[in-house]
């Protein structure tokens, strides 16, 4: 591994290619301060309170706690909306936006984080697939319809020692009954699908059509784990053309197919590298 070479090759094919995918995983956010959920022992250093009660992250986010525990659910839940509410995006994302905005193919983003960062640091909300939904974004517990609504008119009050949100909890505007976040969890049968399909698809189009035009394609793909192998299977998919190249930026799980590029590093990290060696 020749870290230097490596940023070389990735600077270049940055600068070449038509069009820019970014895919994302938890370790994205590390760098902006967002906690890492890793194993229950960065969990329960993030949440205290889940230490003492002995409850796992897989265990916490389960839509079974809005029914048992509102609180705690909407504790877990809010301290999270409220946190990724007043995160300021790192740089790495700024430098990712004006790459992308210079390719005449355009961008796109392919993230598992429901934390709503690219749309904080600028990206298009047209241009994002949160393939786990968005804490951003609310549905009926009781599933009255399939409506899915922005909580930006939405304010918790959470009591931090506790993880406990204070009343009024968020409400359901048709029928009453209590609001749960719009994401995925564990055991979740009852999650929403119809807007991350949405934005699916227009991944999916936006992704023939440069095949179509066989435009280069370069994919930067940023701390995105082997536990959750959604965002690298994405990743890998999407560059098995022969016009494109993945970038894999990751401190640990940083291996790639033949011919594509690892790049051993954090996130913010490895995009001012490779940024600073082509002068893109
Ligand atoms: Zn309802």
């Amino acid at each position: 591994m020749d870290l230097k070479e490596n940023l070389k090759r990735a600077a270049l094919a940055l600068r070449e290619a038509d069009a820019l995918l970014v895919t994302a995983g938890a370790g994205l956010g590390v760098d902006s301060g967002l906690p890492d959920f890793r194993g229950n022992e960065g969990f329960w250093k993030a949440y205290p309170p889940m230490a003492k009660l002995g409850v796992s992250f897989v265990e916490m986010a389960n839509p079974f706690w809005f029914d048992r525990d509102p609180a705690l659910a909407w504790g877990f839940y809010g301290h999270r909306l409220n946190l990724y509410r007043r995160t300021v995006p790192h740089n790495g994302f700024r430098l990712l936006l004006e790459i992308g905005r210079r390719k005449k193919g355009g961008y796109f983003v392919f993230t598992s984080n429901v934390d709503g960062q690219f749309q904080i640091a600028g990206f298009d909300e047209d241009r994002i697939e949160e393939c786990h939904g968005s804490l951003h974004h609310l549905q009926c517990l009781r599933l009255c319809s399939q409506d899915i609504w922005e909580a930006r008119e939405v304010t918790l009050d959470v009591d931090e020692t506790q993880f406990r949100a204070l009343d009024p909890l968020p409400r359901c505007p048709k029928c009453g009954a209590l609001a749960r976040p719009n994401v995925l969890m564990f055991n979740d049968w009852d999650w929403i699908p119809h807007r991350t399909r949405m934005q699916s698809e227009r991944l999916h189009r936006w992704l023939e059509g440069l095949s179509r035009s066989e435009a280069a394609l370069a994919v930067v793909e940023l701390g995105a784990g082997k536990a959750v192998a959604t965002v690298r299977m994405t990743s890998e998919a999407a560059a098995r053309g022969g016009k494109a190249t993945l970038i894999r930026i990751n401190p640990r799980d940083y291996d790639v197919p033949a011919g594509h590029i690892a790049i051993p590093c954090g996130a913010e990290e490895g995009i001012l590298k490779i940024t600073e060696t082509s002068g893109t």
